[in-house]
C-alpha cells in the first residue's frame, strides 16, 4: 500500500499520489496517460495531473489496481487509516 510519508514531491497536489516504491514499470502511464508522467532523470512515475473527469478518475483507480508494487495511493484512504490508528491508540 502506498504511504503518504513516502509520497514523491513531483506529484500534483490532490487525492492521488505515487510514492517512492515506484519501479518505473510504465503501467500507470499506459493506463492513464493524461494523469501519470515519468520523471526521466530519476526513473519513476508521478501524478502529473489529478483526474478532472469521471473517465480520468476511473483510469486512475484502474492504475492503482494495476500497479505491481502498490505505489499509487489515494490520500483520503490514508488519512482515514491514520485517524483510525490514532483513535485505536487512545
Ligand atoms: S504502475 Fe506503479 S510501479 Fe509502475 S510506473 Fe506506475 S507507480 Fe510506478
Amino acid at each position: 500500500m502506498a504511504n503518504l510519508r513516502d509520497k514523491l514531491s513531483d506529484n500534483a497536489p490532490g487525492k492521488f499520489f505515487v510514492d517512492s516504491q515506484c519501479i518505473d514499470c510504465d503501467v500507470c502511464r499506459d493506463t492513464s496517460p493524461a494523469n501519470f508522467r515519468r520523471n526521466d532523470e530519476n526513473g519513476y512515475s508521478y501524478v502529473y495531473k489529478q483526474p478532472e473527469t469521471d473517465e480520468e478518475l476511473e483510469l486512475c483507480e484502474e492504475a492503482i489496481n494495476a500497479c505491481p508494487v502498490e505505489a499509487i495511493g489515494e490520500a483520503e484512504e490514508n488519512y482515514g487509516m491514520f485517524a483510525a490508528t490514532c483513535f485505536a491508540n487512545r
